[in-house]
């Protein structure tokens, strides 16, 4: 357990004095709405299911992570799509041209693109060649006492591959900011989620979404999952209505059929498996698949832009990750349905 960490220290000094915008629907959210009628918010008052601004807390669909986490409702914050999330973590501990975040390329695009957003310097900290692990005295002498934020996408996309336990514990205990363990593909690994360990990193911020394995990508709903502390800062800086009113009713609908769920992911996983051994053992020209924890396969491959380009014209869009660092000549597959999984085969087995 870290005992010197205050969250306070780490809060951009604007934010700490920040009055929060106070919607209407906050303070009556309790209410016995059979009995009350509503002229606070200038809606349109003629009913037709979406004419009322959403619960700015999002009770029902928190309600219900909460119990198919194992977390509390405080220890919940949603957005539109985890990439709202990871903004508003930027946005309230990190002080534009004065701060800086740590991340370990190859990773997922939208950490430097929110640090360049938001005017934060984003020092990045490769992988390690080969099996693609953090380096983590490499990162910890990246840090300075500005380092606000470490991003951990743990299974790591594109390369799919989880983060020793070990060396996440390790940065977590050691490294003195924030540390964000992305888990948008926890759903597709037979790792531990860290959500477990929340209550023993005050530091610990860990994201989720619904656009993978909940297959909602549709809708937009992230989730944070961390300290009550660090919660009730993001709420404050959120939008008002971040997360409308129509996502979170599907959302509600979804959750409540865990068991389709679970039953999509078991056939992405067993699909995952499958086609790592096709693509390992009857096409000619794919050097290694790496092992992955997601619903996605990265390969290496003799020439990835030139093999791209093939399954264009076999109509098979995948993803060219050759430019991406340690990932040269690389491409990255979504696992698909099995029709589209036998499609893709057929496709890479008809340019060797
Ligand atoms: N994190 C990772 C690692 C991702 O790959 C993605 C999307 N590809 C996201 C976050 C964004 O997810 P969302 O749809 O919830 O914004």
């Amino acid at each position: 357990m870290k005992t010197d960490f205050n969250i306070n220290n780490l809060v951009r000094e604007n934010i700490k004095s920040l009055k929060p915008y106070s919607s209407a629907r906050d303070e009556y959210k309790d209410a016995n709405t059979t009995e009350m009628i509503f002229l606070d918010a200038n809606e349109n008052p003629f009913e037709n299911g979406v004419n009322r601004y959403p619960d700015p807390q999002q009770n029902g669909v928190k309600d219900l992570l909460a119990d198919i986490k194992g977390v509390s409702k405080e220890n919940i914050l949603l957005g539109n799509g985890s990439d709202e999330v990871l903004d508003l973590i930027y946005r309230a501990f990190c002080e534009p041209n004065k701060d800086n975040v740590i991340s370990l390329p190859p990773t997922y695009g939208m950490y430097d693109v929110l640090a360049n957003i938001n005017a934060i310097e984003n020092r990045e900290v490769l992988l390690s060649e080969g099996d693609f692990q953090p380096q983590v005295s490499q990162i910890l002498k990246a840090a300075d006492a500005n380092s606000k934020i470490l991003f951990l996408c743990s299974p790591n996309n594109p390369t799919g591959i989880s983060f020793t336990a070990e060396s996440v514990r390790e940065l977590l205990t050691k490294f003195k900011g924030l540390v964000v363990i992305d888990e948008a593909y926890i759903d597709f690994s037979e790792q531990r989620s860290w959500l477990e360990r929340l209550s023993q990193f005050p530091n610990l911020i860990i994201t989720q979404t619904l656009s993978k394995a909940f297959g909602l990508a549709g809708i937009r709903l992230g989730v944070c999952y961390a300290s009550k502390e660090i919660i009730k800062i993001l709420n404050n800086i959120k939008p008002p209505y971040n997360v409308n009113e129509l996502t979170q009713q599907r959302a509600i609908v979804r959750l409540q059929k865990m068991d389709e769920v679970e039953n999509e992911i078991s056939q992405l996983i067993s699909e995952r498996k499958r086609l790592k051994k096709e693509l390992e053992c009857c096409v000619s020209y794919i050097e290694k698949v790496y092992p992955s924890d997601g619903n996605f396969l990265l390969l290496k491959v003799d020439d990835a832009t030139k093999r791209y380009k093939q399954l264009i014209e076999y109509g098979v869009v995948i993803r060219n990750r050759t430019t991406q660092p340690l990932c040269e000549n690389c491409l990255r597959i979504s696992v698909g349905i099995c029709e589209e999984n036998q499609r893709l085969l057929r496709a890479l087995k008809a340019i060797q």
